[in-house]
């Protein structure tokens, strides 16, 4: 069904989806009013500056600035997809049956690139677990993953499969179930320089799902026994429908029961992550092929909610190396200012979960999770194996090590009752804790000046004056734009910003087409886009537009006539004293303006 999506679908899915009931899928809203408040799902936070306001179908995050017009910028933001996918997405959710023009707008043509590449990598997952589980071929592999205790439970619900050994079969196979050769081309299945070869051989195949159930990549383990130069792990490479950063393992199985249980686990690779499935801890996720990401983190925010914490829940299950354990502060650091709570996963009795699984079962697994530590509390424990603490110096380098963790906390109690465990476990004063830590909060600000402050100040440089102010009131009620173009012309404005908006609403107003959305549709300046959107949602102009719209006419008006004043005065002292009869006319009308000029001030400003 190629093609572009038809306005009329577009707007019959914008008038469809509820901008409410699509964040709310998301989001916890409150209502406050008749708009909605809750926690940014783009950016970390703890207190609610998203806002949604259901009669302007918007949302804006006074956090991170995230803003758009209808659910569909919404779903597109929060899915990664494109315009069309987000539209069809939505028709599908609320029953709009879409329709399909031959030609129209660019934004609008649907790309069927993803579903294709779907299709085709999910067939394929069918197909290397067809070869695993009903042929000969396959022995050596199913010998070895059921040497590792996986049984045929879970070779099911992971769908692992075999890829044989003849490279050249893949290809052949797919081009005869009619995939075409430039979709194969863009699959990533094959290798670069050799377009007929598969990149997999004689592996151990263990597909990689997206959180809605389709494969989108596949990963392939080498069988032992198997000579030293052979990769353990061949990663199918990143495509339209795979990015590592936001991808985690194993999510599509295991969100339902974070949910149920109110935290996630999170392992260092797939191995892991089927060790726990196997155990019946079926809320484990892995990343593949990357480090644990800020991506990652946002996602399992949705689904790692706990009720009675009241917020998201997290345990970390990374090795016990060194890697492991740069890795697990970082994520310790990364989920606290996200706003997680994290505990972390101490295992006992072998180097990883699988590994635990196979010489002890599943109850010592299950054991670990049940007594995961607070992540403070593994901080003591693994900075006083670090650090000599009982010198000064160990102490200091522990203290410097433990402030970083002080500063990813969302609340001053947090912040302080950490603190206080910190005296106890190193035997110190609250008062050098204390006086260190804020010292070194002062030189940390002075060494690195934030670069989102920059945008800040940007945004403060465009200042809110009269005109501004007047503008924004229009945007949030456009009926109002009639009586400002009767009283201004764009020449009367002085800032630029203020100009452009003006000029924008002109010619939508001529072009009957004069809204909050499109105006901001037509605006280019991203920032001044934000602006808009931040003082139209703050419900600052909600009441009293028309007066709000009046007095800054009102002002700008008074303004422009103190300047014609000025602009008189100078040419009433530049003529000087008349010498001819013309100088002595102009002077006369000059006189009789600024008279006029003066009457009218007057009158302002009563
Ligand atoms: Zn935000």
């Amino acid at each position: 069904m190629a093609g572009f999506i038809s306005q009329e679908s577009i707007d019959a899915v914008k008038d469809a989806a509820d901008i409410v009931s699509v964040v709310s899928e998301y989001v916890k809203l409150d209502k406050r009013g008749s708009d909605y408040w809750g926690c940014c799902p783009f950016h970390g936070e703890k207190t609610a500056s998203f806002h949604v306001v259901p009669d302007r179908n918007a949302y804006y995050c006074f956090g991170c600035h995230a803003g758009g017009f209808s659910a569909i910028n919404f779903v597109q933001e929060m899915e990664k997809i494109s315009f069309p996918e987000a539209v069809e997405l939505l028709a599908k959710k609320f029953g709009v049956s879409l329709r399909y023009d031959d030609k129209g707008n660019e934004d609008y043509k649907v790309d069927h690139t993803k579903d294709d590449l779907k299709n085709l990598y999910n067939r394929l997952s069918g197909t290397f677990n067809y070869l695993l589980t009903q042929t000969k071929g396959a022995d050596r592999a199913l010998k070895y993953i059921k040497s590792r205790g996986i049984t045929d439970d879970i070779i099911e619900k992971f769908k692992f499969g075999y890829a044989p050994q003849d490279k050249y079969w893949l290809k052949k196979f797919l081009l005869s179930k009619s995939f075409s050769k430039d979709l194969l081309d863009k699959s990533g299945l094959f290798s670069k320089n050799y377009p007929d070869m598969c990149l997999f051989s004689d592996r151990f195949m263990i597909p990689i799902f997206d959180e809605r159930g389709d494969c989108v990549a596949m990963s392939g383990r080498v069988i032992p026994p198997a000579d030293e130069s052979q990769r353990k792990y061949i990663n199918s490479p990143e495509t339209v429908i795979y990015s590592k950063k936001h991808t985690l393992f194993a999510l599509n199985l295991a969100k339902r029961s974070m949910s149920e249980k109110g935290f996630a686990i999170i392992c260092e690779g797939p191995m892991d992550c089927i060790a726990y499935h196997q155990a019946g801890i079926t809320n484990a996720v892995a990343s593949c092929g990357t480090s644990f990401t800020e991506e990652h983190i946002q996602k399992l925010k949705r689904f790692a909610y706990s009720k009675e914490l009241g917020n998201p829940v997290i345990y970390l299950s990374f090795d016990s190396d060194g890697a492991g354990k740069t890795a697990t502060f970082k994520a310790i650091l990364a989920c606290r200012k996200a706003g997680f709570t994290v505990k972390v996963i101490r295992l006992t009795g072998g180097k990883d979960p699988s590994e635990i699984l196979l010489k002890y079962g599943p109850d010592t697994l299950t054991a670990d999770v049940n007594n995961a530590i607070l992540d403070s509390d593994y901080l003591f424990v693994s900075l006083s194996h670090e650090y000599p603490v009982d010198t000064p110096e160990g102490k200091t380098r522990a203290a410097m090590s433990f402030f970083q963790y002080v500063d990813a906390l969302q609340t001053d109690i947090q912040k302080e009752t950490c603190l206080d465990q910190l005296c106890q476990k190193f035997n110190l004063s609250r008062q050098a804790v204390l006086r260190d830590y804020s010292n070194r909060e002062a030189a940390v600000k002075r060494l690195q000046p934030r670069p989102e402050k920059n945008t800040e100040s940007n945004l403060q440089n465009i200042k809110k004056d009269s005109e501004l102010r007047a503008l924004f009131a229009v945007c949030a009620d456009t009926s109002q734009f009639n009586l400002m173009r009767r009283e201004l012309n764009e020449d009367v404005f002085e800032s630029s910003q203020a100009k452009q908006l003006f000029i924008i609403m002109e010619e939508l107003y001529q072009n009957n087409n004069l809204s909050f959305s499109s105006i901001c549709e037509h605006c280019e300046d991203q920032k001044l886009v934000q602006l808009i959107t931040e003082g139209v949602t703050s419900g600052e102009y909600s009441a009293n537009t028309e007066k709000i719209v009046q007095d800054s006419i009102a002002l700008i008006r008074q303004r422009e006539l103190v300047r014609q004043k000025e602009y008189i005065l100078n040419r009433i002292t530049g003529l000087g004293n008349p010498s001819t009869p013309e100088q002595a006319e102009e002077l006369n009308s000059l006189l009789k303006e600024k008279m006029k000029i003066d009457s009218l001030l007057k009158a302002g400003d009563k």
